[in-house]
């Protein structure tokens, strides 16, 4: 049998021998994959199927565990190496050994009054991320981070107010699905997903792109329609043909109708492309005969929910095939913006529809756990004295 473990390049506790043979260094086999930090494990849910491939053939194990293992993670949401009871007992041990599933130790359930949940997860270095599920007639959607923190820094987003801590793992991404099945009762079921939780989705694009994978692989994955999916994005607009090719929903979040009011409002947004370039990436944007774009538009009292604003921003999406999303502003402690009232909301949007554009007003689900749109992100040291009820926490 081969030697395929090399002294010196593996640790001393790695070196095992088992059926097929001797176990590699998981280390040692991963040159291109992601790599645990020596003396910490890997974690199994933050590799692609490629990768899964690539790792299962380091180890001299047969092929069919590839999919094996990611339909464990994936479809049967298991937490430990130990749970996979069709891989000899031998293999299980070996793989506890240097790799972890990956999920969370900590997942906290905050319940909204109105039946949002905001699931909070602690991830491995003790930072916190959020996830929140929004029940509305007969959907249920789930809004997911993909950065801690945001590297932009609009002003009337909270989570632009962290900065931006970093990108998140792919089995970050991936746990913050897995767990939100988990606290579903036994007859709801997530009907939409959407990348609108802290950050930008597009300044994590290789994960994000994984994650798409992991939601809608048929044989180990979630098996969802991309139809189900929705990106957003502040206006990284040279990314949007990346998006595009993933065949979700795409949802731009506008904010504003010239230049400079964009550049007040989302001023690291503007520096990656001005109003201009990212309306004229919307239009080259290639949408499928059922598909149109959305632009979200956060309201704020007395700044760009005029009716001179109304009429510019019909102006602007004329060319396209869209719908709009009006968002009244969510406020936070802190935060010197307003939301206009239910009056001055239904006269912005009268303006849209009258002239032809179909428009939404987002309600504001989950406001009092801090789950809303703008909501998410890091309030210590002032957090309202709201009853926060954190009703499960797992280990
Ligand atoms: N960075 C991406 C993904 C986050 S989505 C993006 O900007 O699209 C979050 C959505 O909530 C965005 O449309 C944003 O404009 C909106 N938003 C941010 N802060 C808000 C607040 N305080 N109240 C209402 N909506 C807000």
């Amino acid at each position: 049998m081969e030697e395929v473990s090399r002294p010196g390049h593996v640790h001393g506790h790695m070196r095992f021998s088992f059926r097929y043979g001797r176990l590699l260094s998981i280390e040692d086999a991963m040159t291109d994959l992601p790599m645990a930090q020596p003396g910490t494990l890997t974690n199994l849910l933050g590799f692609t199927e490629p990768q899964m491939e690539k790792f299962i053939r380091s180890q001299r194990w047969p092929e069919y565990r590839a999919k094996q293992i990611l339909r464990w993670l994936y479809q049967r949401r298991i937490r430990a190496i130990s749970d996979m009871t069709d891989l000899p007992m031998h293999d299980r041990l070996l793989l506890s050994r240097s790799a972890a599933v990956g999920r969370s130790a900590q997942v906290t359930v905050l319940r909204s009054q109105d039946g949002t949940r905001k699931l909070l997860l602690t991830l491995g270095d003790g930072m916190t991320i959020e996830a929140v599920l929004i029940p509305d007639d007969e959907r249920l959607t789930l809004c997911v981070s993909t950065q801690v923190g945001c590297l932009l820094d609009c002003g009337f987003c909270l989570t632009g107010r962290m900065g931006l801590q970093r990108n998140l793992k792919l089995h970050e991404v991936i746990d913050q699905i897995l767990s939100a099945h988990d606290v579903l009762a036994s007859d709801e079921h997530i009907t939409n997903l959407v990348f609108m939780g802290m950050g930008e989705p597009l300044a994590n694009l290789e994960t994000l792109k994984a994650t798409v994978t992991g939601l809608t692989n048929k044989p180990w994955g979630l098996g969802w329609s991309r139809r189900r999916i929705t990106v957003s994005t502040a206006g990284l607009a040279s990314r949007l043909t990346e998006v595009a090719a993933l065949g979700v929903n795409l949802a731009v979040s506008l904010n504003a109708t010239t230049e400079e009011q964009r550049r007040e409002l989302m001023p690291a947004a503007s520096e990656l492309a001005s109003l201009r370039s990212l309306l004229a990436a919307c239009r080259r944007y290639p949408l499928t005969s059922h598909q149109r774009l959305t632009f979200e538009y956060v309201l704020l009292a007395g700044v760009n929910d005029q009716s001179a604003d109304a009429r510019r921003l019909v102006q602007l999406l004329k060319s396209i095939r869209c719908k709009v999303n009006l968002i009244p502003f969510n406020e936070f402690p802190g935060s010197h913006f307003h939301r206009p009232s239910a009056q001055e909301v239904l006269r912005f949007q009268s303006v849209l529809r009258d002239a032809g554009l179909d428009t939404f007003i987002r309600k504001s689900r989950g406001r009092d756990v801090f789950g809303a749109c703008g909501q998410l992100g890091d309030l210590s040291g002032n957090r309202p004295s709201l009853a926060l009820t954190p009703i499960e926490t797992r280990c």
